[in-house]
């Protein structure tokens, strides 16, 4: 079988024909890649040659040219999320699929919620969680949310320690 695939969304071709451009990602080289990166690493795609890791052969499907150019964008970091149920969920009786609840930030429905919503009706043609629970942000004086990329956070611990749980869950 062989598929061709658009750049859009999260369909990613593993070559593009150096000639024309037209994707090209049938399962052959889809395994191909697979074992590649079991056997070295990610890594291995920057280090091997499209010749070194595309089957032998192999042929651009629209103008038959054989020279051929990796795909060297990167996977959308959340496809990697939003298949992490896949890889967690269902895979032992008491870590059944669907979840019972995906807890994250507010800013996961443009984000993960959304991305596992996503890759789950393609597999499953399910959600993977049966609800979300989201929180909100504590805020610091100027209004920013209180992060540790920013340098702004106070630690949670800090203020259990000196007023308790029960003020930092009011806060
Ligand atoms: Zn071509």
């Amino acid at each position: 079988m062989r598929l061709t695939t658009t750049r859009l969304g999260c369909a990613h071709s593993v070559f593009f024909c150096a000639k024309c451009n037209q994707p090209l990602l049938d399962a052959t080289l889809a395994r191909l890649a697979m074992e590649l990166f079991r056997r070295e690493g990610a890594d291995a795609w920057y280090t091997h040659s499209a010749g070194e890791l595309a089957s032998a052969g192999t042929r651009c499907p629209k103008c038959d040219g054989a020279e051929l150019r990796k795909e060297t964008d990167i996977l959308d970091v959340w496809f990697d999320s939003g298949s992490s149920h896949y890889a967690v969920l269902g895979r032992r009786p008491d870590v059944p699929w669907p979840s019972d609840i995906y807890l994250e930030g507010g800013d996961q429905y443009r984000g993960w919620f959304h991305s596992s919503l996503l890759v789950a009706m393609i597999t499953h043609r399910a959600a993977p969680y049966r609800t979300v629970l989201t929180h909100g942000w504590v805020l610091d004086a100027p209004g920013p949310r209180d992060v540790q990329v920013t340098g702004n956070v106070v630690e949670p611990q800090e203020v259990i320690k000196t007023h308790g749980a029960e003020i930092l869950r009011l806060w």
